[in-house]
C-alpha cells in the first residue's frame, strides 16, 4: 500500500460503530469488481451496495451486477431523492441508492471519483481506497477481455488517468492490484484498521 496525499489528518481515537463506509475507486479495468467480490467472500461483515445504471448490460454480465434502468427511470429516482450520490461516467449515469445495510454490516461502495467526493461530503469519515493497475497494459488487457471495443478501451484509459490523479487527492490509501490475494489482504487490513479506529490505515 502506498501512502496517499490524504485529505484528513485525524480520525476519532475510539473504535467506530457500523456502518462504516468504504469507498473503492479506481479506473475501469483495474479489477475493482473482482477484488471486492473476493473481499466480501472473506468478510461477512461487509455489505456491497448495488448501484443503478443506465448502461446496458455487457454480454455475459450478471443481471445482479447493477440495477439496469432507462434514463427516465434513473432521473425520476434522482429527482425523488433516491440516491446517496450519482454521476455521469462517459455516456451513462450511475448512482448509489440510499443505503440500508443489514444491522452490524459495513457498507462498501464501488463508485467513480465524482461519486466518492459526494459521499465524502456527506460522511467525511468514510474510508476511500484507490485501486490502481500495475500497468496500462494490464488495464487495457482487462478491458479488452471483458468485451470493450478498442474505442472504449482508449476512452477508459484516458479517463482512468484523470480519475487516478483526482482520486489520489481524496484517497486514504492507494493499493496496486498486482496479485489478487495480496490486494484483497491489503484492503482487509485497511478495513480492520478503520474498524479499530486507527488514525490512518
Ligand atoms: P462500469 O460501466 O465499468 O461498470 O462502471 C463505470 C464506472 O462507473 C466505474 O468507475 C464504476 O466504479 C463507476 N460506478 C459504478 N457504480 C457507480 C455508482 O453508483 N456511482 C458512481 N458515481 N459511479 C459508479
Amino acid at each position: 500500500m502506498a501512502p496517499s496525499s490524504g485529505r484528513r489528518s485525524s480520525r476519532p481515537p475510539s473504535a467506530r460503530k457500523p456502518p462504516l463506509v468504504f469507498i473503492v475507486v479506481g479506473p475501469g479495468g483495474v479489477g475493482k469488481g473482482t477484488v471486492i467480490r473476493r473481499l466480501l467472500e472473506r468478510d461477512d461483515r461487509l455489505y456491497l451496495s448495488r448501484s443503478w445504471t443506465t448502461r446496458p448490460p455487457r454480454p455475459g454480465e450478471h443481471e445482479d451486477a447493477y440495477h439496469f434502468v432507462d434514463k427516465a427511470s434513473f432521473l425520476a429516482h434522482a429527482e425523488a431523492g433516491g440516491f446517496l450520490e450519482w454521476a455521469q461516467v462517459l455516456d451513462d449515469l450511475y448512482g448509489t441508492p440510499i443505503p440500508s445495510p443489514p444491522p452490524g454490516k459495513d457498507l462498501v461502495l464501488e463508485i467513480d471519483v465524482q461519486g466518492a467526493r459526494q459521499v465524502l461530503e456527506i460522511d467525511p469519515e468514510a474510508v476511500c481506497i484507490l485501486l490502481v493497475a500495475p500497468s496500462v497494459e494490464a488495464q487495457s488487457a482487462r478491458l479488452r477481455a471483458r468485451g470493450d471495443s478498442e474505442e472504449h478501451v482508449s476512452r477508459r484509459i484516458a479517463l482512468g488517468e484523470k480519475e487516478v490523479a483526482e482520486a489520489r487527492r481524496i484517497a486514504d490509501a492507494v493499493v496496486v492490484n498486482d496479485d489478487l490475494e495480496s490486494t484483497v489482504s491489503e484492503l482487509a487490513a485497511i478495513i480492520e484498521a478503520a474498524r479499530a479506529g486507527v488514525t490512518r490505515p
